[in-house]
Formats: C-alpha cells, sequence, structure tokens
C-alpha cells in the first residue's frame, strides 16, 4: 500500500511510515494513492460472509503485501472482537449498534486496529512509542483500552476539563501502566491543537518518539470501513438493498470511512452526515464557503468539533468536486432541544435508548424520508456510543432505564489519576520533556 498527502499527491509512502507519522510534514492527510475496486462477484455475495472475513477481504484490498495475509488475519481476529449487528426498529428502518467494543464507542473499532498494527510495526530495542491523542470523550477511552498493556508504547491523553461525561473521564483515568492522562482548562479543540503543536515541535520530535492515535491516523480508518460493508452484507442476509446511512459526525472519520467503501464499490445510495450545531460542513454544503469555528458545547460532546479534522480526506476522495460529493453526500443540523426530542421519541415510539449522537441521526433519518417520500430505501443509522455514557442528557423517567453493562460497573471503584494543566503549549511541552 502506498500514500500520498492530501496536500502533495507526488508524496509517496509505505504503509508503516503512514502509520507512525500519522500526518504527512506538508499537515495534509495521507490517502491511499490507489482506492482498490472489490470484485462484483464479492459485493453480490457479501451476505455469505463473517464481519471477521469480510473485515480480511477489504483490509487485505487496501494494504496489499504490507502485511503477510496470517499476520493480518490475527491482527483483525484480535482487534475486531465484537459484534456490530444491524437491529431493525420498524419496517425500512434499522440502527447499526457500533458500542459492543470494550469502551462502549464505534472508536474501539479504530483503536484497537490501530494499537495492533503500530505494535506488529514496532520492532524490539525501539524508543517507545509515544502515542499522543486529544480526546473529546470517545477517543480516549477507545485508545486508553487499545493500548493497555500494549508493550513499548506510552499514551497521553489530553481532554477538556468539564466536558466529558463520567463514565468517559474514568475510562481515560483509571488504567494506569502506560496511559496518562491530562485534563487541559480548555476545550476539545485546544486539546487537539496541542497535539498538533507537538507533531510540529522539532525538539520534542527529536527526544521522543511521537505518533497519533487521532481520526486522522490512516489505520484508524481502515477498520471502519469494515461495518459498513458488514451491514450491507446483514441486509442482503434479510433480502435488501438500496442502503442509506446516516453517520452522527463530528471529526467525519466514520463517514470518511463509509465513503471510502462506497469509492472501492460498496453500492450505497446515499450518505447522510448529521451534526449538531458545529455545522461546518453542513454550512459549506450549502454556500460552498469552508469556515471553521470554534466548538460549541452540546449534549453530543463527541461531535463538537468545529473544524472536521478528516473533512480534506473526503474532499479529496471527490477531487475536491463539491458537486460530485452532494450526489452522495447530504447533511443535517440538530440543535439540542431538537435532540432531546429525538431522544425522548425514539424511547416512547420505538422502545429504543440512543445517546444522543445517535438520535442526532435519527433524527436526519426522519428529515430525509420526508424530503423524499416517493423514494424506497432501507434507512440504517449508525448508533455510535451506548447510552450510559452520557446519562446526564437524558430526563430522569430514561435514565433509570439504561443499562449499565458490567464493565463499566466495575470503574466507579477505581481511583482517578490525571494531570491538570492549562491549555498552553508551553506546560505541555514541559510535561512531555520529563519523560
Ligand atoms: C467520535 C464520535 C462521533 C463522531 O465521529 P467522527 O468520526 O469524529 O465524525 C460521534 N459519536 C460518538 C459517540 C463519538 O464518540
Amino acid at each position: 500500500m502506498k500514500l500520498y498527502s492530501t496536500n502533495n499527491h507526488d508524496l509517496n509512502v509505505d504503509f508503516p511510515t503512514a502509520v507512525f507519522n500519522s500526518m504527512p510534514l506538508d499537515k495534509g492527510l495521507y490517502m491511499p494513492v490507489e482506492i482498490p475496486q472489490l470484485e462484483a462477484e464479492f459485493i453480490q455475495h457479501l451476505d455469505e460472509y463473517s464481519m471477521p472475513q469480510i473485515a480480511f477481504h477489504v483490509a487485505s484490498a487496501l494494504l496489499g503485501d504490507t502485511i503477510p495475509a496470517a499476520d493480518l488475519k490475527s491482527i483483525i481476529d484480535d482487534a475486531i472482537n465484537f459484534e456490530a449487528p444491524i437491529v431493525p426498529l420498524k419496517d425500512h428502518e434499522y440502527v447499526l449498534e457500533l458500542f459492543h467494543g470494550p469502551s462502549l464507542a464505534f472508536k474501539d473499532f479504530g483503536a484497537r486496529f490501530m494499537s495492533r498494527i503500530m505494535a506488529y510495526f514496532l520492532k524490539d530495542n525501539e524508543k517507545t512509542l509515544d502515542v499522543l491523542v486529544a480526546t473529546s470523550g470517545d477517543t480516549g477511552g477507545a485508545v486508553a483500552l487499545g493500548f493497555l498493556g500494549v508493550p513499548n508504547t506510552r499514551v497521553t491523553i489530553l481532554y477538556p476539563k468539564g466536558k466529558v461525561s463520567d463514565i468517559q473521564e474514568l475510562q481515560l483515568c483509571t488504567n494506569g501502566q502506560n496511559i496518562h492522562a491530562i485534563e487541559v482548562d480548555g476545550t476539545f479543540d485546544d486539546c487537539q491543537a496541542l497535539v498538533k503543536q507537538a507533531f510540529a515541535d522539532a525538539e520534542l520530535n527529536e527526544k521522543l518518539r511521537l505518533t497519533s492515535a487521532n481520526s486522522i491516523n490512516i489505520s484508524r480508518l481502515i477498520p471502519q470501513t469494515f461495518y459498513y460493508f458488514n451491514a450491507y452484507a446483514q441486509l442482503l442476509k434479510a433480502g435488501k438493498k438500496d442502503v442509506v446511512f446516516v453517520v452522527p459526525s463530528g471529526n467525519f472519520g466514520n463517514i470518511a470511512a463509509g465513503l471510502l467503501a462506497y469509492k472501492m464499490g460498496l453500492p450505497v445510495k446515499q450518505f447522510i452526515a448529521a451534526t449538531n450545531v458545529n455545522d461546518t460542513v453542513p454550512r459549506f454544503l450549502e454556500t460552498g464557503i469552508y469556515e471553521t469555528r470554534p466548538s460549541v458545547q452540546t449534549y453530543a460532546n463527541a461531535m463538537d468539533v468545529g473544524a472536521p479534522s478528516n473533512w480534506v480526506r473526503i474532499m479529496d476522495l471527490f477531487n475536491n468536486d463539491k458537486a460530485a460529493l452532494q450526489q452522495v453526500l447530504q447533511s443535517y443540523v440538530y440543535t439540542d432541544e431538537q435532540t432531546l426530542v429525538g431522544m425522548n421519541h425514539l424511547y416512547e415510539d420505538l422502545n429504543y435508548i440512543a445517546c444522543p449522537h445517535t438520535a442526532i441521526a435519527w433524527l436526519a433519518l426522519q428529515d430525509y424520508r420526508k424530503s423524499h417520500p416517493h423514494e424506497d430505501f432501507e434507512g440504517v443509522f449508525l448508533s455510535t456510543a451506548h447510552a450510559c455514557k452520557f446519562p446526564d442528557v437524558f430526563p430522569e423517567a430514561i435514565k433509570a432505564k439504561i443499562e449499565i453493562p458490567e464493565q463499566v460497573r466495575s470503574l466507579a471503584a477505581k481511583q482517578k489519576h490525571a494531570t491538570e494543566m492549562d491549555a498552553a503549549f508551553d506546560s505541555f511541552k514541559k510535561y512531555l520533556n520529563q519523560y
């Protein structure tokens, strides 16, 4: 597999380089030079394959001979060891549940695959790999649990103080071993800026072997394509196709993976990006003007992103042709009030408790259906996290009904360890220099 930079298509690096650098020096993002086309035969018979088989087929197509088949197979089997079921809620409407991994969010797919890929490429006696990651809530837990105990790695997680839920914070701060948490007095964008600045700092790069675990890392994007193929396989099994995927979006990594799957040949009728009021992309699709803004705090805090880092990847997939992209991608925006209404509706009408991000995706599916009354399609909205990660957003009556999985119940007894820090780069640099 060869990769270029979205800022320089002449660049040509191999997969391990892209994984460990995370971002090219020109500050673009790595993208595959070639988007492999999966055989029509495979796509038409997807229903005959299991999730691990689908994942292996898709990953091999992308990675080529980068990793020997037997090794790739065991990486996938180890990383993707949980289900991604589509659950029918009513006729032509399904929820794709992506929260059955250890941190109860879809980010487990990316984080677990990435940690195992990195461990695979690390050679003995090399400098410790320092993984820096900014999180608005869910990335941190997935990365912490993905890397916990992985030899020769150390993870430093930055999260915005007071802006993640109690469970999210426990998942970040109770691990010990090779996992360090920093509680930043600032926003997610501040955290992300600190990480980016660290990567650009020559002195730090001299001293430490830095890599990123944010959704910009190409090894996180790849495993996120798996569940789009697998969801389609499950629809085929039920004799359905013509799928519309609705993706609750923040940094736009999840939906970038869906669009990559589409470019590889997955037949998808329409993608819908559903956002909270951090609406940089919906505004762009409407006006043609791409203007980032500081992030605004919402109930769907994992999508509180004013400058979505993966957007350039999506534009690159469509050769920066906005009109072509809009054939496949639409977007909808929801306020906190609307999100609450959606969560209530889902519970009362469909007996389904969805986290706020998921509820936003469901709302977008309803609005898309209303504006396309004569279209037949299977609406699949992605559930990106378990509701228990966001208890305070729910009305008491629903909150009381949320089932708490065992891995969360055991966190409550653990001790929190985090370093408090302001949002100045000097403070962060000083911290890293003490490693
Ligand atoms: C990260 C996250 C999102 C947003 O995903 P992106 O890939 O950043 O667009 C949505 N919902 C939840 C629960 C998340 O953790």
